[in-house]
């Protein structure tokens, strides 16, 4: 099945492009978590949102869940790995599946963390972002993971049943954490090691010999995500009507520069979907002006 659209983020911007996608009559799918944004939920006061005035965080957050709710639009509890544009598609994949989209709207947040030092010099060479994705490449290798979200100690465990050792590199605090024959150490990563290709991963406490070092943090670089789009000063560049550089791609919110603020956020997240509305109603028209010509020939 193809979408009209898919939304990455579960942001202000994701969830306002997602709300006008919906009274649009598009066809959508919408990724992000549950929390919606932490960045939503853990805000004490907000003293800036129209019409909201000193409302907290908590309390935002469950006017979106019930505007959500309300309008009968779903999230898909997945983290999207990459966003791969295969000409008047785009293609996506997350450690569960594979979907497909005619356009897309990117609306991750700002990507926060710095890169260890050889992270993006290996690339692609041992280093990853989504274990489950690529665990079939680690049969019977040695991989670290460094983990950074809950959803990272399932991506260890089922590494576990492929690669024959599994590092858990723990970064932060975890309700439940992987179990035997995860190795878990509490040490934080200094470098990414390696020739060719990674060999290995440098901690304070010691260094791990390995075939592949993954990083899975809350959000993916932006060029990570989606190989090949143009960024500037670090963020998505984008025209005034949220378009990025890659045809049928747009992208909202924290994402793509300052202020990161709500009110920003959501009104670059209802531009974007009216951009993609006018790009799948142009898609759908050339679609339905060719099957004409085919009939008519
Ligand atoms: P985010 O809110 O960051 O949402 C992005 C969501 O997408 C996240 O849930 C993330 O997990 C998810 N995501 C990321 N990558 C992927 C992926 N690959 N696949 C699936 N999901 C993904 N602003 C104000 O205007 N007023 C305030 O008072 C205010 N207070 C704040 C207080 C705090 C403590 C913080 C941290 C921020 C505050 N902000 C405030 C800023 C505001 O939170 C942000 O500007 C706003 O949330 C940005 O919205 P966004 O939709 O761009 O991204």
């Amino acid at each position: 099945m193809r979408y009209d659209c898919a939304i990455i983020g579960s942001g202000p911007a994701g969830l306002q492009a997602a709300l006008n996608l919906k009274i649009r009559g598009k066809d959508f799918i919408l990724f992000g978590n549950a929390d919606l944004s932490r960045k939503i939920r853990t805000a004490p006061l907000v003293k800036n949102y129209l019409g909201l005035p000193s409302i907290s965080g908590e309390e935002l957050y469950s006017a979106f869940s019930k505007h959500l709710q309300d309008m009968d639009i779903e999230l898909t509890f997945e983290k999207v790995t990459l966003v791969y544009p295969m000409g008047d598609y785009f293609s996506l994949a997350t450690g569960h599946n594979i979907y497909e989209a005619s356009c897309v709207i990117l609306a991750p947040g700002v990507f926060q963390a710095s890169f260890l030092k050889g992270e993006r010099e290996f690339m692609g060479r041992g280093v990853g972002y989504c274990a489950t994705c690529d665990a079939a490449l680690y049969k019977n290798r040695t991989v670290a993971i460094i983990g950074y979200t809950a959803e990272s100690v399932a991506e260890a465990q089922f590494m576990a049943g492929i690669a024959s050792k599994v590092y858990f590199i723990a970064q932060g605090k975890f309700a439940e954490r992987p179990a035997p024959p995860v190795e878990i150490i509490e040490s934080g990563p200094l470098e990414v090691i390696g020739e060719k290709r990674v060999e290995a991963l440098k901690l304070e406490s010691m260094t791990l010999e390995v075939d592949g070092i993954f990083f899975l943090r809350e959000s993916v670089a932006p060029d990570t995500l989606v190989p090949g789009i143009e960024l500037e000063n670090g963020f998505i560049k984008v025209d005034g009507a949220m378009r990025t550089s890659l045809n049928g791609c747009f992208a909202a919110g924290d994402c793509t520069g300052k202020p990161h603020q709500y009110i920003r956020a959501a009104g670059q997240g209802l531009t974007a979907a009216h951009s993609a509305v006018e790009y799948i109603d142009n898609i759908k028209r050339s679609e339905s002006h060719a099957r004409a010509y085919k009939q008519i020939i």
